[in-house]
């Protein structure tokens, strides 16, 4: 069978420890022997990250904005071990931060769904796909313990030095504590707008909710901001396609949200995207089956797992050990983008491909073939725990069938 020919790259940015083993696995095994693949290749494996000063991960954000479509591996954030480990110059910075900072996008969390593994809200039966804004509120908050009998305000002093105040609390012979944070238009507004995009693009309805009843000011700017932009960009759109954008109190969202079937996008504050991915996550099943997408504003995506490099088995690994790592999330991270940019090409081969991929990886874990985690946590009468490489070999059988 020739191989599905593409037009543009995809940037490719390879990581670190389990996952880098488990990159090259899928691309041997699944993607080169069906996909002439065109790939710009970047190397965020910490070693060369630490080699280049980290003007690699730079460099890779800067190729994703100008192709559009990137797949990324999981990678190392240092910390005080890894400076020995790896024997650093620096302390480099997240690039999953540096590559976000340079996007401005927003991070869309889904969970992979199979039977055999239900999730702990059985009646969510369909993916819910959160996305958490990530700027600003209490992660760049400023915070203080105030003395008694302090009084504590808020003072803006605008360009011209004029002064606005305004009483936060006088505090009597208790002290306490007070927190001043923010937020800017100019981020809530592309948040709204990746928001609204990755709504259209994967058509499925939109929540976005916040506390605006009691927080006048803050809260009801982010509801103001979405509502504008809806009105003003999307609702022609949206009416189209037959999807909804749906605004409720946070309260109502997450009673609405235990009540659902899923199969809908949950727009989150930073803060509330925090809390609740972690606890919609675990209710789903398992970190390995969570796929992660950067959606920027102007159209630009990112596709990854949602987990970490997966050190502990990669450890195994190195000291010849078989491992059980399971790779769904990160095939996955494959096909999404490899989808995007053949929607993106207009290559149909290339969409099926991906497709045909997803379609035989869920099979194989109904069929019952699965890595250690999943088997811990499937209820089908007959599974079978195999290693890394074997599960992608067992993926391979069935994806020649549907190919066929
Ligand atoms: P992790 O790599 O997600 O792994 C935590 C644990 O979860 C593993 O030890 C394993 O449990 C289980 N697990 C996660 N993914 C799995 C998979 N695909 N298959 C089977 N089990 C899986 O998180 P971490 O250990 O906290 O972080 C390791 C490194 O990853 C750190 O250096 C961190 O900086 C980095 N990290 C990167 C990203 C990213 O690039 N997006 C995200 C998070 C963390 P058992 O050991 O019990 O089997
Ligand atoms: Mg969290």
């Amino acid at each position: 069978m020739a191989k599905i020919q593409m037009k543009t790259p995809l940037v490719e940015m390879d990581g670190d420890e389990m996952t880098r083993i488990i990159w090259k696995m899928i691309k041997d095994i699944l993607i080169c022997p069906y996909v002439d693949l065109k790939s710009e290749y970047y190397d965020l494996g910490l070693q060369h990250r630490n080699e280049t000063n980290d003007q690699v991960t730079f460099d890779s954000a800067y190729a994703t904005k100008k192709y559009g479509v990137a797949v990324k591996c999981a990678t190392i954030t240092p910390n005080a071990a890894r400076m020995t480990e790896y024997d650093l110059k620096e302390m480099w910075k997240s690039p999953n931060g540096t590559i976000r900072a340079i996007l401005d996008g927003t991070v869309f969390r889904t969970p992979i769904i199979v039977k055999g593994i239900t999730p702990y809200i059985p009646t969510w039966t369909k993916p819910i796909t959160i996305a958490r804004h990530a700027y600003g509120d209490v992660y760049k908050n400023t915070e203080m313990q105030v003395p008694a009998d302090a009084k504590c305000e808020l003072v803006c002093t605008d360009k011209d030095g004029n002064e606005t105040r305004s009483l936060i609390h006088q505090f009597g012979e208790s002290g306490g504590i007070i927190q001043g944070m923010h937020n800017v238009n100019a981020s809530i507004e592309s948040f709204a707008r990746s928001c609204f995009n990755f709504a259209l693009d994967t058509h499925q309805d939109i929540w976005f909710a916040s506390k605006d009843t009691i927080s006048k000011k803050y809260d009801h700017r982010f509801k103001d901001i979405f509502q504008e932009i809806y009105d003003a960009e999307y609702k022609e759109k949206f009416e189209a396609a037959g999807i909804e954008y749906f605004y409720t109190l946070i309260d109502d969202a997450v009673a609405r949200v235990i009540r659902s079937e899923g199969g809908y996008i949950w727009a989150c504050k930073n803060y509330d995207g925090d809390v609740m991915s972690d606890m919609v996550a675990t209710a789903y099943g398992s970190l390995a089956m969570m796929t992660s997408v950067l959606v920027s504003p102007d159209g630009v995506y990112e596709y990854e797992a949602a987990h970490g490099t997966v050190q502990r088995h990669y450890y195994k690994h190195l000291k010849g050990e078989k491992t059980s790592t399971n790779s769904v999330a990160t095939l996955f991270a494959w096909t999404g983008a490899l989808r995007k940019r053949g929607e993106l090409d207009e290559l149909p081969e290339l969409v099926h491909f991906a497709d045909c991929l997803e379609k035989a990886t869920i099979q194989t874990i109904e069929e019952g073939v699965m890595t250690g985690d999943l088997a811990l946590l499937s209820t089908l009468p007959n599974k079978k725990k195999v290693d890394t490489e074997t599960f992608l070999v067992e993926i391979d059988q069935r994806l020649k069938n549907l190919l066929a």
